[in-house]
């Protein structure tokens, strides 16, 4: 049995007409003229598309806010007074499939909660639009490998928010893994977490993607990844909450190991009980810290040779949309692609079957 909205799509499709769909983005016709800036649908409307993604594409260079797709009618008439965002860049979750016939839209960027990242990331690229999905991309491999499947064969661009990678302050620590400047990785302690006074929220429900390791964790993972420059190669973990009556189905507190393939460890923590966002890395000749490691404004630290960490950032947001929409607009390289999610989305099934089983997984 389709999903409804797969079942409305395939109605849409072919009253629409598939030609109409392969040709629905227009930085992929040929004949089309070159865009100054690309326009963005954000789907939903919640926290980051209100307070973080709407304001930076209001100082973007590259792109601009063109359209929205929400569930609540209500919302759509503030956006639209607020932003003049026209009648007919509007959607809500059922008539979503016409953006294919939208030339105003170039990127849908999906900031749903994670279990719907799939299903509207399929749909945005059959709609032959490039695809922006929020962090986690999914909650489990073979969705994400679905979502990146569904843009190659729609011949789309898929790129996940991880801000922090256009940080350059993030840039400066994967700098040191990549020249090797104080040898080796041999420690890394990596927490990410703030305490969440939310009772009743899609982060603490199981089938909407909730638990802290897809929201948080996956900034604890990256300190690590980012750090080593390598992929995990076996992990343990343990899950445990200190709210049990708001933590019903998901993990408010998880901490993890992770060896990685050149004998460097990394301790890693994220929780929704504890505020904490930090990257210690001991090498063989020197140390790196950051403190915060994963804010939107003022990632900053210090190296044992006495360099500072500290590079001035105006919107993280921002310089993330610019210069994803510059890859797209140049047909340049993503600095994380669905196949960066993907990498995160590896270990964090691995670290959940850890955590069942209580033995460490190989990954
Ligand atoms: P939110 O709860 O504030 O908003 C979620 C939106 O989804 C709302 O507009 C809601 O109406 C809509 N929605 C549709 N169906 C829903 C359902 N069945 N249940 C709940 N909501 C539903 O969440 P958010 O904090 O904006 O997070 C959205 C996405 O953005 C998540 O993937 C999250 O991890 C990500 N995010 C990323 C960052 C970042 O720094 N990159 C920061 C915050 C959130």
């Amino acid at each position: 049995m389709l999903p409804i909205e797969r079942r409305k799509f395939l109605t849409t499709l072919s009253l629409a007409g598939a030609a109409t769909l392969v040709s629905g983005n227009p930085l992929l016709a040929a004949t089309a003229p070159k865009k100054d800036k690309l326009g963005i649908a954000l789907v939903g409307l919640g926290y980051y598309s209100t307070d973080l993604l709407a304001p930076a594409l209001q100082m973007t260079e590259k792109c601009y806010l063109a359209g929205i797709v929400t569930g609540t009618p209500a919302k759509a008439q503030q956006w639209k007074a607020k932003y003049k965002i026209p009648d007919k860049n509007i959607y809500n979750y059922q008539n979503f499939d016409q953006i294919a016939n939208n030339p105003d839209i170039d990127v849908v960027y999906v900031v749903l909660p994670p279990s719907m990242h799939r299903e509207f990331v399929v749909r945005a690229a059959n709609a032959g639009k490039h695809v922006f999905c929020e962090k986690p991309m999914a909650p489990s491999v073979a969705d994400c490998e679905a979502m990146i499947a569904a843009c190659q064969k729609n011949k789309v661009k898929l790129a996940i928010g991880y801000r922090c990678q256009h940080d350059p302050n993030i840039q400066a620590v994967m700098k040191v893994a990549k020249e090797q400047k104080f040898g080796k990785v041999k420690m890394i302690t990596s927490a990410a977490g703030y305490f969440d006074a939310r009772t009743d929220h899609w982060k603490q429900k199981k089938a909407l993607g909730g638990g802290v390791m897809g929201d948080m964790g996956v900034y604890a993972l990256q300190g690590a990844r980012l750090a080593t420059g390598e992929e995990p190669i076996r992990v343990i973990a343990q899950a445990s909450t200190t709210r049990p009556e708001i933590y019903k189905e998901v993990e408010e507190t998880m901490m993890f190991l992770l060896d990685f393939p050149s004998g460097a460890r990394a301790a890693c923590q994220t929780s929704f009980g504890i505020n904490m966002n930090h990257l210690q890395v001991n090498y063989e000749k020197g140390w790196l810290k950051l403190e915060p490691q994963s804010s939107y404004l003022g990632n900053k630290g210090s190296m044992s040779d006495g360099t500072n960490i500290d590079f001035p950032i105006k919107n993280q947001q921002a310089k993330q949309l610019d210069e994803d929409c510059l890859a797209l607009m140049n047909q340049t390289d993503l600095i994380a692609p669905g196949e960066e999610g993907l990498r995160d989305i590896r270990v964090v099934e691995a670290i959940y079957q850890s955590v069942r089983s209580g033995q460490s997984v190989k990954i």
